[in-house]
């Protein structure tokens, strides 16, 4: 029997892990394998860019090696297409609408993205079929307070959720990562500059999401991050913009360009250099006045 934990590096999934960890000897059989999945989505395969953080994708590498040292057998999954092969897809007949025939594609719609369907559940669900024979229970990870996911969850046969089995609530799944270390750098991220009521430029708040960068849902503070990791990938996400494709917009629910957001980056960059040259200044002052008195 195999034992598939599909892992997103998110808090539910690694507390997942943790706890086939530490049930390990009531949850194996002799002859059985417990699995590890991770659906890395690329931005660019041919130039090796990933669709998440790179610091995320450090951490998963980092941990992965860990979890081989605890038993489990850990698989880092790919799909043949990229973001960009999406993106480029020239797409065929359409009853719907007949004009968008011999056009590329563009950006996944917000909510039923084409992405999570071809680059993170396809290598997942051809992995499962390759293995089907050996028998395989797996594991996901919602916690014990998410009633709803809970109750479609109950609906597939062989397939469990650990957290609710043990009682583990959100937060319970988040301190027994700090426990082990095991807390992705997702949550370290700040978001800032989001904030239009209160007016202020910069506004901290954690991220809670844990996608692809280039997701219609991405905060400014994961494109910020890009900007910076990977320029040049990100400049070949803005320059998408500029190509005629049947779904033009990268967030339908936004008036928000990319190319509005590339401004936004370089702003919020270029503010944070004055305000560190300004308390540079402050403490030279400080230090001159000091002397001076
Ligand atoms: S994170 Fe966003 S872009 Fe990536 S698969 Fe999920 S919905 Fe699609």
């Amino acid at each position: 029997m195999l034992h598939a934990i599909s892992w997103s590096g998110g808090k539910d999934s690694t507390a997942t892990i943790l706890l086939f960890k530490q049930h390990w000897n009531e949850l194996m059989m002799p002859g059985d394998k417990a699995v590890i999945l991770f659906a890395e989505v690329m931005f660019d395969r041919k130039k090796g860019i990933s669709g998440h953080n790179p610091d995320i994708i450090n951490f998963i590498h980092t941990k992965a090696k860990i979890f081989e040292e605890w038993g489990f057998e850990v698989h880092i999954l790919h799909a043949e297409k990229d973001y960009l092969d999406f993106f480029h897809h020239i797409m065929g007949k359409s009853r719907k609408i007949p004009e968008h025939e011999g056009m590329m594609y563009g950006f996944p719609a917000s909510g039923l993205c084409g992405i999570k369907r071809d680059c993170k559940l396809k290598p997942m669900e051809e992995w499962k079929k390759l293995h089907k024979d050996e028998g395989i229970i797996e594991y996901v990870g919602i916690a014990a307070d998410e009633q709803k996911r809970l109750n479609s969850l109950y609906s597939k046969p062989n397939t469990v959720s650990l957290l609710a089995t043990y009682g583990y609530a959100e937060e319970d799944a988040m301190a027994l990562c700090k426990e082990y270390d095991m807390v992705s750098p997702q949550y370290d991220m700040i978001r800032e500059g989001e904030n239009k009521s209160s007016k202020k430029f910069f506004f901290p708040k954690t991220m809670k999401r844990d996608g692809c960068w280039f997701c219609p849902n991405a905060k400014l503070c994961e494109h910020k991050a890009i900007y910076e990791k990977y320029p040049d990938a990100w400049a070949t996400y803005v320059a998408l913009e500029n190509e005629t494709v049947a779904y033009p917009k990268w967030n339908c629910f936004s008036k928000e360009t990319l190319h509005d957001r590339d401004l936004k980056i370089k702003e919020l960059i270029a503010k944070k250099d004055i305000e560190v040259s300004d308390i540079e200044e402050f403490k030279q002052l400080s230090i001159f006045d000091y002397l001076a008195s």
